[in-house]
């Protein structure tokens, strides 16, 4: 595929597909993400924060709390610990800790 037929909306259409396919298809859930994430590489489109963080960084599996991920608030940092595969992913959170102090 060429550089210029490639749109984010390709990307976001592959992850809102593995989003619905997660609970009832976990399989294909995990091939379209991977898909979008190895186009996103191939063609240098940067996931968006939130895009990152909705999902596996190791098996690409659909993060649903309770179901596929668990779900922990540290004290500076959300982790995920992914069902599947058993990593957890830790994100840290300081920077609104900060600014609800500050209001
Ligand atoms: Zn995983």
């Amino acid at each position: 595929m060429p550089k210029s037929k490639l749109n984010t909306t390709d990307i976001s259409d592959l992850l809102s597909f593995g989003k619905s396919k997660a609970k009832s298809h976990p399989n294909e859930s995990r091939k379209a993400i991977k898909l979008a994430w190895k186009l996103s590489q191939k063609f240098r489109k940067r996931l968006t924060q939130a895009q990152k963080r909705t999902f596996c960084n190791k098996c690409f599996t659909y993060y649903i709390p309770a179901l596929t991920a668990t779900v922990r608030v540290g004290k500076s940092r959300v982790a995920y610990h992914c069902l599947h595969c058993k990593t957890i992913t830790k994100y840290p959170y300081k920077r609104e800790q900060k600014a609800k102090r500050n209001i």
